[in-house]
């Protein structure tokens, strides 16, 4: 989906649901049985590693090719119309009292045009179904991807990429991935959405090493 617009897909006749639910059903079996496949692969390697037989080179690059082919197949799931990508705070998923990998067999989907990927009816209504809620995510999530690229250049012009950092600036780093980690898990605790705004809000808006 390439559109920039906020897109519900709504499908009522039962019938179609019903034809949705076995498409949606085998595309996700085909991808649990590829990424198996992959795993049981990486997994020969592995063993090999364990019983300290040593890799060949180019045994060792198909370990690798390996491991990117299922990190790219995770990321093309979890961007598919299979996955809300509200995750763990999925409403379907509380409402329905089912695991999140089971919400979009049957249920309507939204386009998020900012994220770039899906999430279910109920999460859309949840925390996007009004002009103001997008609006707002379109403006948080741009912030925050701004703050991620002065961060790369910051590091980048400051650090180099090619040396060993300082016992200062290695100090600085730490204590703001410190700061960081501090704030992500503040967050998980924090279910209400004006206060997760507020939250992210107060995180952006403090004196950090790249202000
Ligand atoms: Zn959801």
């Amino acid at each position: 989906m390439k559109t920039d617009k906020w897109k519900v897909i709504v499908i009522k006749d039962p019938r179609l649901r019903r034809a949705r639910k076995s498409f949606r059903t085998l595309l996700r079996l085909a991808y649990l049985t590829e990424k198996e496949r992959l795993r049981q692969l990486q997994d020969l390697y592995r063993q090999m590693d364990i019983k300290g037989r040593k890799l060949t080179p180019s045994q060792r690059r198909r370990e690798i090719m390996l491991s990117r082919l299922k990190d790219e197949l995770s990321s093309a799931y979890s961007s598919s119309i299979l996955w809300c990508s509200m995750g763990s705070l999925c409403e379907s998923s509380k409402k329905k009292n089912i695991p999140t990998h089971e919400v979009s067999l049957d249920v309507d989907m939204a386009w998020n045009p900012v994220d770039k990927r899906w999430c279910c009816s109920a999460c859309y209504n949840y925390h996007f179904g009004t002009k103001d809620a997008q609006l707002y995510y379109r403006r948080g999530i741009e912030k925050m991807r701004a703050k991620d690229k002065a961060l790369d250049d910051y590091l980048t012009e400051k650090f180099g990429l090619d040396r060993q950092l300082t016992e200062e600036e290695g100090r600085v780093l730490d204590e703001f991935i410190k700061e960081y980690d501090d704030f992500e898990q503040e967050l998980k605790k924090v279910k209400d959405i004006e206060m997760r705004k507020a939250l992210i809000e107060k995180f952006l808006a403090k004196g950090n090493i790249i202000n």
